[in-house]
Parts: structure tokens; sequence; C-alpha cells
């Protein structure tokens, strides 16, 4: 019992053609197509891009479905086999385009399921994919899904409706490739189209940082994982995370080949690995398993995004791929950020979070409300040092973080807020519910406790308000040098 899904390309038109057969049913059924994808915690719309959707009788009639919602169709009775075209022509980190040399699918946009049946496993034919032989046109295939070759075309294997929309894959005749080995688990690194301007030293930083997340947490939940990169010569930057694999997008190809466009990498790719735990397995109750159906807005994306970017960032720290110096510049990008974001005063981060659903991925209006990647970060920063400063250094928000790995990450159970600040609270022996009243769930201004706690790591920050009326910061090492954070 599984659904078997065939997909062929229209490149010309950029179009994919689905051709599903889904396991009889005697009733009739809704066939659903996921409203967003995670990653991104607002609706999407896919169905802006289906252009139709067509069921075939078993006598082989076909009819055009009618909608029973705005992302689903009405499936008569007898009914098995499904069709539909969809439109491909975005190249973003969380999208579906088709190209003359690139065939990329995030299935969360496009695939369709029964919305009664979600544990039914998925075949993906890729009929028109030929791998071939010869190594001047050889298409080569990237994904984390299991796959194999059938009749000459690679089929691959989804467990279930949650593990299909979160595997995306790329094919294409450009793709480079190269791999690593770290405390047993296989690192794929893939890259479409432009080489960064050294590829050597692309792959020693992703092994360093690799190699200091693992030390953290102490084992990586999956055997394998795909970092999967696309460097078109166009404007984007973007990255998106996945239970075994990542997405990142970044162009155009001068700004891949920079020194500035390789950091902007390298920082994009510690954060999204650093996802692999923490959001794919530390998850909010909310979004375990997801419901693909409707909005699921939760108050927990200050830990989702802004536990993730600080940590993305502290970890090239740790794993020397920037120094302190590096580091208190990121640090500084994060807080002028911060400082000249007048939301944080109004609206709190764990109700931002909430709100991403509206207009959380937009500028939305001026002084409205705070990022759950900036302000989120800015308090997993002043949790980092208060746990720091607790234990007299012998444990840090990382410690905590691991323990929610264990406990809530391994066994898959979703996360509530009191979780999350029970587990920090133990680790760092005593009460932290200033920070969540007055930074998690409350607005209250972080200057005065932003400047102590960099003060904590042995950092002077101070700030100015320029001829903008910004505010600047800086960020500098007290005289004399303290030792480099725990
Ligand atoms: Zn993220």
């Amino acid at each position: 019992m599984s659904v078997q899904v065939t997909v062929t390309r229209d490149v010309a038109a950029q179009k994919l053609h689905f051709d599903a057969t889904f396991p009889a049913s005697s009733a009739p059924w809704t066939l659903q197509l996921p409203t967003w994808r995670p990653g991104r915690y607002e609706l999407a719309n896919f169905a802006q891009y289906v252009m139709w959707v067509k069921g075939t009788a078993a006598d082989g009639t076909e009819t055009r479905l009618s909608k029973s919602d705005l992302h689903s169709w009405h499936v008569p009775a007898g009914v098995n086999r499904v069709s539909w075209l969809f439109h491909a022509d975005i190249l973003n980190a969380g999208s579906t385009c088709v190209e003359s040399d690139l065939f990329y699918v995030n299935p969360v946009n496009c695939f369709m399921y029964d919305a009664s049946r979600p544990d039914l496993p998925f075949e993906i034919r890729l009929a028109d994919l030929t791998l071939a032989e010869d190594e001047a046109s050889r298409w080569a295939l990237a994904t984390a899904l299991p796959w194999t070759v059938e009749e000459g075309t690679p089929v691959m294997r989804a467990r279930d409706v949650q593990h299909v929309m979160d595997a995306p894959w790329v094919a294409s005749p450009k793709l480079w490739h190269d791999s690593y080995r770290e405390q047993g688990v296989d690192f794929h690194v893939w890259v479409h189209d432009t080489l960064p301007a050294d590829p050597t030293r692309f792959m020693s930083e992703h092994v360093a940082f690799t190699r200091a997340q693992l030390s953290h947490f102490g084992s990586f939940p999956t055997e394998e994982y795909h970092f999967l990169y696309l460097f078109p010569d166009r404007e984007v930057r973007h990255g998106v995370e996945h239970e075994d694999s990542t997405v990142i997008a970044l162009g155009p190809a001068e700004r891949v080949k920079s020194e500035e466009g390789h950091m902007e990498i390298i920082g994009i790719a510690s954060h999204e690995l650093y996802h692999a735990w923490n959001v794919k397995r530390i998850r909010p109750a909310e979004w375990t398993p997801y419901d693909f159906t409707q909005a699921c807005p939760s108050e927990l994306g200050y830990i989702a995004e802004g536990v993730t970017t600080y940590m993305g960032d502290l970890f090239l720290f740790e794993a020397g791929v920037v120094d302190l110096q590096g580091w208190c510049g990121l640090m500084t990008k994060l807080l002028e950020r911060h400082l000249n974001n007048p939301g944080r005063l109004n609206m709190s981060v764990a109700a931002s979070s909430f709100d991403t659903w509206l207009d959380g991925y937009r500028l939305g209006v001026h002084g409205r409300k705070g990022s759950i990647y900036v302000e989120g970060a800015v308090l997993a920063f002043l949790c980092d040092c208060r746990i720091m400063a607790a234990t007299d250094g012998q444990a840090s928000l990382s410690t905590a973080m691991r323990l929610l790995w264990e406990r809530f990450g391994r066994p898959r159970k979703g996360l509530e807020a009191s979780d999350f600040w029970d587990v920090l609270e133990e680790v760092a022996g005593e009460p932290l519910d200033d920070l969540r009243r007055d930074h998690a769930e409350g607005t209250e201004d972080t200057w005065q406790p932003l400047v102590d706690a960099m003060a904590t790591q042995g950092l002077a920050l101070s700030k100015r308000v320029d001829d903008k009326d910004l505010t600047r910061v800086s960020l500098t090492p007290q005289s004399p040098p303290a030792p480099p954070m725990a």
C-alpha cells in the first residue's frame, strides 16, 4: 500500500506534471495540497501555481476535480488516480523550479496527499530523468530521500506525508559533489551552478562547524545529511532546513565568489545544520507533527529561530571559522538590527512569533512587532550568559539544548514554553523567570542587560546615534583581554 507518483517535466513551459495513484478507497476523499511549508511560518498559497487537477475513473474517463476548500479537492468515490499540473519557475531555497539544466523540487509546494491517510508511504518516479552514463552530459540527483534506479529512471521512497514533504531534491548536469564523515555520519555537499572560489576551504569549514556542533550535542539525528546549494547567477539569499538536509540559495555568481559571500554561505550553513536538532527535532508542540492543512501559530519561534541564529554564529567561533573579532562583527550587526527596531518595545518576541503567520516575513507596520530571528537571538545570548555566570562557566545554553535534544528532540515530544524554561533553569541552578517575563513574553528594554552580559564575557558594549538617527554599537574586548567564551 503506497502512493505511486510519476513526475514529468515540460521544461519549455516550466511545468511539472504529476500522476498519482492512491490505494483504492470506496468512499469519496479529499486531495490535499499543503497550505504552508516548514521553515516559513505563514500561509503560502501554493495552490495559486496549480493549473488544473483531474481524476481518472476506473473506465479511463478523465474529469476536472472541484475544490472542497482553497487548498484541497473533492475526489469522487471509486477514483483513486489523480493528476495535476504545477507551474514551477521560482528559484529560492523553499521553491520548485524547472529549467533546462535544473530539476529542483520542494514536494511541500506541489505534492498532494489523501488528507485522511497521511501515513501512506510514497514512491516517486522521475520518469523523464535519465542519469546518463556519459560524463559530459551526466545528470546527477541530490536528495536525502532513499532512491534506486528502476528501468533506467530514479525512484525515490518516502515513509509518509511528513517525510515526503520534508525532502527536497535537486537534479542537474551541473552538480558538484563532495562529502565528509564525522562521528559516523556521512555529510554530502552538492553545489549547483557557481562553485565557491575556494572549494577546499569551503569543505574544511563545513567539517569544522559540523564537528563543533556534533561535539556539543553528542549525537546526530540521522546517519546521513545533505547540503543542497543553489548558486545561480541571479539575486537570491535564502536557506531552509529539513530533517536530513538543507537547501541554501545564494546569488549572483560574483557574490558567491566573494569573501563576503563565502562567509554568508558558511553562516547560513551553520545555522541550517543547527536546525537538524533545533526545530526539526526539538520542535514546538504546535508543529509536532506538522499540520499542513492550516495555519499553526506558535509563540516559540524565539527558540526555533532565535536560539538557532545565535548558536549558528557562536559555532562559527567555536569552530575557529571566525575569531573573536569576527564574532563581535556578527553580534554588532544583530544588535543594531535589534536596537533599531522599535517594534521590540511594542510586541514581545513570543507574540511576534505567533503573528509571523500574518506578516512575520515582511517589514509590516513600523514599530508593531519584533523578529523571531533577531530578538530571539538576543534573548538566547542573555540566557547563555546568565547560565554561564550562574554556573561559573561549567554550563551554558548549549548544555540546556543538549538536554532538550535528549528529552524532547530524540523522542520527538512536542515542546511547550514551560519545558524550555524548566530545562534552562535546571541547568542554571537558579530561576530565570525575569528573562522569560521581560524579554520573551514582555517588551522590556534590553540595553542594560546586554551591557552587563557582554561584560561577563570580557566585552565592552557601547552605543551612539548616527546622523541618520540610527543606533550604532561598538563591541570590543575589554582590556586586559578576557579569556575566550566558554
Ligand atoms: Zn532558521
